[in-house]
């Protein structure tokens, strides 16, 4: 794709980050899986780690039809002080479990600059959210934590702030930055946010970073969530972070916009249509989940 002029003069300024001369990719590595290289990587996951139960069996499930990165929030950014704020370190321990059992990355959130050492000791990918994408001692100490991160798009953001915010973590000393676009605030109420599909092909056209879709944030709805995901996968990103969860009727957050298992499946068989995702990682199943000792 080439770039608009205009769009040189918008971004050009922030050159860690920004797209390079010849057109050369950052490639985000965990493991042995590559994020931003052609293939199409699906985190996917309950908004909150809620129990052992619910998140070694959505770990099996997401990672039995493809997904190959694991999400869920231990501590949870909620607009209520008495809604569930997560389980902590307990939900940190949750999730490496269940990287253990499934051989999947762990993806999750933070929030506050004193909770990243304990987080990047679980986690693979760091997450900002999209309340946290200003949090600029935040972003300064994920650039000295030694894992990769996931930037969401702050709901008021313009894609040049979200390109900064980007720059900020990388010229701490952290160039392995994923940019995340979640949906945005405008009049439209209809939707949870607005999804900015335009926003995936301009950051794929003036920055070097891997461009990921929230379906789940900015649709609200579950019903809605495998349309957008379709239009992600069509337009050039290089994957999803979705919400999944064994009983969307009862979880503690986001049930609404939470996929049940078979929706997931069959949105990742539609997704196959359009791009390579990798195949299950089932060599790496647990013998205890495989023989139903987790339910
Ligand atoms: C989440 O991923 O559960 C989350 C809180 O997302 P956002 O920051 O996009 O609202
Ligand atoms: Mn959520």
């Amino acid at each position: 794709m080439t770039t608009n002029s205009q769009w040189n003069g918008q971004f050009s300024c922030f050159d860690l980050v920004a797209r390079t001369a010849d057109g050369s990719r950052t490639i985000v590595r965990v493991g042995d899986l590559a994020i931003g290289d052609g293939s199409f990587v699906v985190m996917a996951g309950p908004c909150a780690v809620e129990s052992e139960q619910q998140i070694l069996k959505t770990a099996e499930f997401v990672a039995a039809a493809g997904a190959r990165v694991l999400r869920g929030g231990a501590y949870k950014p909620r607009s209520s002080p008495y809604s569930f704020q997560g389980l902590g370190v307990e939900g940190l321990k949750l999730l490496a479990k269940a990287r253990k059992e499934t051989g999947l990355a762990i993806v999750t959130e933070v929030m506050s600059e004193s909770d990243v050492e304990v987080i990047a000791e679980y986690a693979d990918i760091m997450q900002v959210g999209t309340r946290s994408m200003e949090n600029y001692s935040l972003l300064e100490a994920l650039g000295r934590c030694g894992r990769p991160v996931l930037l969401k798009r702050g709901m008021t953001a313009r894609l040049d702030e979200l390109m900064q915010s980007a720059q900020i973590i990388a010229a701490s000393g952290n160039p392995e930055i994923i940019l995340c676009e979640r949906g945005i605030r405008t009049f439209e109420t209809a939707t949870r946010n607005t999804f900015d599909i335009a926003a995936v092909p301009v950051l794929k056209a003036v920055s070097r970073l891997p461009v990921i879709v929230d379906p789940s944030h900015a649709a609200g709805v579950r019903s809605l969530v495998p349309v957008l995901a379709r239009a992600a996968a069509v337009v050039g990103a290089d994957g999803l972070l979705v919400e999944v969860h064994p009983e969307p009727e009862k979880a503690l957050s986001d049930g609404m916009q939470s996929l049940p298992f078979d929706e997931f499946e069959d949105m990742m068989c539609d997704l196959r249509r359009y791009v390579v995702i990798s195949p299950a990682l089932h060599d790496m199943r647990s013998p205890l989940l495989m023989a139903g000792g987790v339910n």
